[in-house]
């Protein structure tokens, strides 16, 4: 709907990003993208423009480290070193050297030259982590180019009220300015579900719609605002009717999750007993503290190629063995870390020239494959998991896997980084576990074979739909189809789960659907040992686990195998949970006598 300020209750709609609800008065945060002056530069001063160019180099630094100091820990200190690794990476600074002596131009013009050829390349991958790491290059640029010009950025750290934040986008410098005090929600024109400010957010808690598009030209400071974290929606101008009633959700929605945070440290376990393991993906060490916050001591799926992924350079073995080491001396003596070895595409080593170029990345040169036909990161990748099992109990866990001869090799490799290891003397648990994903359709059809060689399963259902279905999970026109609820899919998991037992091995479930209250009820049903998910929707999940027993688990799981269509699972395994278990399922719609259970279409499972 087009916004209009005579008109009460205005709704935009954005991406979802961080929950929770805000009301409050907007606070815009002007920060026009900078102008870039071109010009040609006079012979003989090219030196004064490279000390012009060294100095806001080293300012940007300064910032950075500066912003850095106020903060103590978590996603957005990650990021922030990010950003500051991008900028100690000498080879930016050569490469813009080289464009102010080459083509004569001004610094701010050779700046902008370098970074877009950089955020290009980021731009092209099929990857939707790496197309968002672009706003990286982008806000680096901003910086370096208000420190040539003299231009202030900053404001959020003035702020001494309650507000909700209207930006273009955050940078991380940004958020680590932010008085959690007096910031009750981020609104923003771009960005997306792994955009900074989303991570940020939600690691910081602040209710946030991000992807509004012209958020920063409908609103101005002052602007009374309803930002609807749950739905991705904001309400221009609300009325007090539309006030109140958020006021009461908002309430309730406080009410809910501190009544969850005291089961945090109960047992995961059903009404009659038996035990399901919770445990939780992540993608960097710094999220160890939202485990922690959740009652989870174990990590069932660590996607270990964002450490690749953030740095400028490829991780060596000393750098990965750390970052590894920080998650399961983190967890504690009874935590288990389940690593999973790197899951890029070939044109995902963005540090690497040789970076391919695949029709079909998907069906590439990735994972596992990637990992065989690279020995070299293969192996130091091995070696610094095996140095991090002297430290705590872990698992390694090999994506991808399609065939029995992909997965010994695999595991030769790591037997000879074993013996590697003995020979020098370099202690490792060995007694390590090693698993695979079940991910790709042939894996599926041969689980029994598999079973026989590894000590684990854990079902990535995110590339099973995928490629079962033949959907692209990043294509938004073919998303209406991707579902878990499809007769194939569910055949496909009983089957994974039955050869995996058959064969005496524990399988877990990493992809989203183990974190989709809808469906845990079915998944334990069939027999699942373990569900792996975002630390956050873990405590409901737990609750809802207490809810039911086995017995009524094994038959909803057993009608609805008897299902022909899509729709016809859905709806039944959807409405028998939340008809049964209504309070389970808080969804921030409003009756007449309280909150009330509707599902809407357009928004993900709300947990
Ligand atoms: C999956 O495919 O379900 C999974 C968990 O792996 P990723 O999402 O990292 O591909
Ligand atoms: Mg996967």
């Amino acid at each position: 709907m087009a916004p209009n300020d005579n008109n009460p209750n205005t709704i935009l709609s954005g991406v979802a990003s961080s929950s929770g609800i805000a009301l409050g008065r907007a606070f815009h945060v002007d920060r026009n993208v900078i102008q870039v002056p071109h010009h040609r530069l006079a012979p003989g001063t090219t030196e004064h423009e490279l000390e012009r160019l060294e100095s806001a180099f080293v300012l940007s630094r300064h910032q950075l480290h500066e912003a850095r100091i106020k903060l103590t820990g978590g996603d957005h200190l990650q990021i922030l070193d990010t950003h500051i690794a991008f900028l100690e990476d000498p080879q930016l600074e050569r490469n813009i050297r080289a464009q102010v002596t080459a083509k004569m131009i001004n610094a701010e013009w050779a700046v902008n030259e370098v970074i877009n050829e950089v955020a290009s390349v980021f731009d092209r991958s099929e990857d939707s982590y790496l197309r968002e790491r672009r706003r990286d290059f982008e806000q680096i640029s901003q910086r370096l180019l208000a420190n040539l010009m003299g231009l202030h950025q900053d404001g959020i750290e003035h702020i001494n009220e309650p507000v909700i934040l209207v930006a273009h986008d955050l940078s991380p410098a940004d958020m680590a300015h932010i008085n959690r005090e007096f910031i009750l929600g981020i609104l923003t024109d771009i960005g997306g579900q792994t955009s900074h400010t989303s991570i940020l957010a939600r690691a910081l808690e602040i209710p946030a719609v991000v992807g509004l598009e012209s958020i920063t030209r409908e609103v101005k400071t002052g602007d009374l605002l309803i930002l609807d974290g749950f739905a991705g929606r904001v309400m221009l101008n609300p009325s007090l009717e539309l006030i109140d009633e958020y006021d009461t959700r908002r309430r309730y929605h406080l009410q809910v999750e501190t009544e969850l945070r005291l089961t945090r440290d109960l047992p995961t376990v059903t009404a009659d007993g038996a035990t399901i393991q919770l445990s939780a993906n992540i993608e960097l060490p710094s999220e160890i503290v939202a485990l922690r916050t959740n009652g989870l001591n174990r990590v069932g799926l660590f996607r270990s190629e964002f450490i690749f992924l953030i740095g400028t350079q490829t991780p060596d073995e000393e750098a990965q063995y750390h970052a590894y080491r920080e998650v399961v001396e983190g967890l504690g003596p009874n935590g288990v870390t389940t690593i999973r070895t790197l899951d890029l595409g070939g044109d995902k080593l963005h540090h690497e020239a040789s970076a391919l170029h695949e029709t079909n990345p998907a069906m590439g040169l990735r994972a596992i494959r990637l990992c065989l036909a690279r020995r070299d990161l293969f192996r130091t990748q091995l070696r610094a998991i095996l140095r991090t099992s002297a430290h705590g109990k872990v698992r390694i866990m090999f994506p991808m896997i399609s065939g029995i001869e992909e997965l010994r090799e695999a595991k030769a490799e790591l037997e000879s980084m074993r013996r590697n290891l003995r020979e020098e003397n370099i202690p490792f648990d060995e007694t390590c576990e090693v698993g695979i994903m079940i991910e790709v359709p042939s894996a599926a059809l041969i689980a029994d074979l598999l079973a026989r060689e590894v000590n684990f399963f854990s079902i990535g259902t995110n590339d099973l739909i995928q490629y079962m279905l033949a959907i692209d999970r990043s294509n938004e026109h073919v998303n209406y189809l991707f579902t878990p609820a499809h007769p194939a899919i569910l055949r496909a998991i009983c089957s994974i789960i039955d050869a995996g037992h058959h064969a005496g091995i524990s399988v877990a479930m990493c992809g989203e659907m183990a974190g989709d209250p809808d469906y845990v009820m079915f998944l334990v049903g069939l027999g699942i040992d373990e569900l792996s998910m975002t630390p956050h929707n873990s405590l409901r999940i737990k609750r809802l686990l207490s809810r039911f027993t086995m017995e009524e688990a094994r038959q909803v799981a057993q009608h609805a195998l008897t299902l022909q269509t899509s729709s016809e699972v859905s709806d039944y395994v959807i409405t028998y949970v939340r008809t049964h278990y209504p309070e389970e399922f808080w969804v921030p719609d409003w009756c007449e006598d309280g909150p009330c259970l509707t599902r809407d279409p357009e928004r993900e499972p709300m947990i």
